[in-house]
């Protein structure tokens, strides 16, 4: 199969430096000095775990006033924005940036299969590894950082998990084959505009030289179009629109381009639009790495096996033909919109929304505000979304707390309602992540009489 592999010359790029000593940013470090680079270290924060540091010089308690260690290459963590202070510094210190991905990228013999998208990166990288198995490990956003794989010199393959943060300062970064699963709203905070926004995601592309390797949502061919013209054509899939390379005809998913019969998802707990979707990306990418036999039996290990990952989409409890439902996961208006497609019916929901906007919009369609019958607005976003779905007839009522909301929405419901929290928007005004959210959710659904 053809690969492309870029590597850099480590006599030339001696000295490292790393910005940010978060999980990945630690990982790089100990990466370069295993690959005998010299490698210094810098971050905001006065508190770093050195361990496994010591032959990092480390400048802790960074401020803007602070020039930068000299180095020849610099190696950002994700979670530095271009335009923080660290950011800028790097930008104007002549030496070349890259992202903690693409540096772990030159140290990964192993083949790579990327996933990227608004939504359901996590959801699809999961399934890959699934249908892989033990020949697999995931890494990237996901948890592990991609240079830890490179340090443990793992020869499977790597499901990478790779937000638009990490994908901004991709060159060399190479994925065997990548998909992009959707693009909307979200981390308009971080970008210029929404195509900026779009064009680091598909920099998930930039280094495959197939374009059948390249996996794309049906309905973001025009950006393809535009970026990298019509002469080529990536391997599509949708649930929606049937010119798809993978298709679904409301029970089965059909494979155009691979030789795998249709799978029947009727039954399965994977069959809501977005899942569909995920699940072809995944079947698309493992379909890169085996053959045809050992993919099926991957997609039944899949199809029997397979959960999806806490706080998204989860029915917490079912009391009296009322599902509590909790999907904390959904940070952004997209996988909001997710959910009221898996629950909504006619006004049958009480939502939960609002907490820190991205500078996102919150546009709603007309079919997504009637299944909601009242919204229960909380934190820093909620004046910004009243503003918008009040404008189109949506009930929707301010909370001063996360609890008020949700005890709220308790007592509204009635028998075939469903109380969701899918807050379309990111926790960190009220709560240190997703997951204490949709705990601290979890938590009211056992301590609140019904
Ligand atoms: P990510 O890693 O991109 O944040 P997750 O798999 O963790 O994605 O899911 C995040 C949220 O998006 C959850 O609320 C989930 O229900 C929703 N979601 C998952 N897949 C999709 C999809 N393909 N389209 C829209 N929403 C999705």
């Amino acid at each position: 199969m053809e690969h492309r592999k870029f590597k850099i010359a480590s006599d030339i790029f001696r000295r490292v430096l790393v910005l940010g000593l978060g999980a990945s940013g630690r990982a790089a470090a100990k990466l370069a000095v295993a690959r005998d680079f010299e490698v210094s270290g810098v971050d905001e924060s006065k508190k770093i775990d050195t361990e496994g540091l010591d032959k990092v010089a480390i400048l802790a308690d960074w401020s803007p006033s602070d020039s930068l260690p000299e180095c020849d290459l610099i190696v950002v963590s994700p979670g530095i924005a271009p335009g923080s202070p660290l950011g800028l510094s790097a930008a104007a210190s002549g030496a070349p940036v890259v992202g903690e991905l693409e540096f772990a990228s030159y140290f990964v013999e192993s083949p790579i299969l990327a996933v990227t998208g608004t939504n359901g990166k996590t959801t699809t990288t999961e399934m890959t590894q699934f249908i892989l198995g033990d020949t697999a490990v995931v890494a990237g956003n996901i948890g592990k950082p991609l240079s830890e794989v490179a340090l443990d010199e793992w020869r499977g393959t790597v499901v990478v998990e790779a937000s638009s943060f990490q994908l901004e300062s991709v060159v060399g970064f190479s994925p065997i084959a990548a998909a992009l699963l959707n693009t909307a709203s979200d981390h308009m905070d971080r970008y210029s505009d929404f195509q900026a926004y779009v064009s680091a995601k598909f920099a998930v592309f930039n280094n495959i030289a197939n374009a059948s390797n390249c996996v794309l949502n049906f309905l973001s061919l025009d950006h393809w179009g535009a970026r990298f013209g019509n002469a080529s054509a990536p391997t599509t899939f949708s649930a929606v629109e049937n010119a798809a390379d993978a298709f679904f005809d409301g029970s089965a998913v059909f494979f155009k381009t691979i030789p795998t019969p249709p799978v029947d998802l009727a039954n399965s707990r994977l069959n809501t639009s977005h899942n569909v979707e995920n699940f072809m990306a995944a079947v698309l990418l493992a379909s890169r790495i085996l053959e045809s036999d050992a993919l099926s039996a991957g997609i039944d290990t899949l199809l029997r096996d397979f959960r999806l990952g806490a706080h998204r989409q989860e029915l917490v409890a079912e009391f009296d033909g009322v599902r509590y439902v909790n999907d904390s996961k959904a940070t952004n208006p997209h996988a909001l919109f997710a959910a009221l497609d898996v629950f909504g019916g006619e006004g049958n929901i009480l939502l939960i929304a609002g907490g820190l906007d991205k500078n996102m919009d919150f546009s709603i369609s007309k079919r997504h505000s009637k299944a909601i019958r009242t919204a229960f607005l909380i934190g820093e976003a909620a004046s910004k979304i009243g503003d918008a779905w009040g404008r189109i007839g949506v009930d929707c009522r301010f909370s001063a707390s996360f609890e008020t909301a949700v005890r709220n929405a308790m007592r509204s419901a009635v028998e075939g309602d469903v109380v969701l929290l899918a807050p379309g928007c990111a926790s960190m005004d009220m709560f240190a992540n997703y997951k204490e959210r949709g705990d601290f959710f979890r938590k009211i659904m056992l301590q609140t009489p019904f």
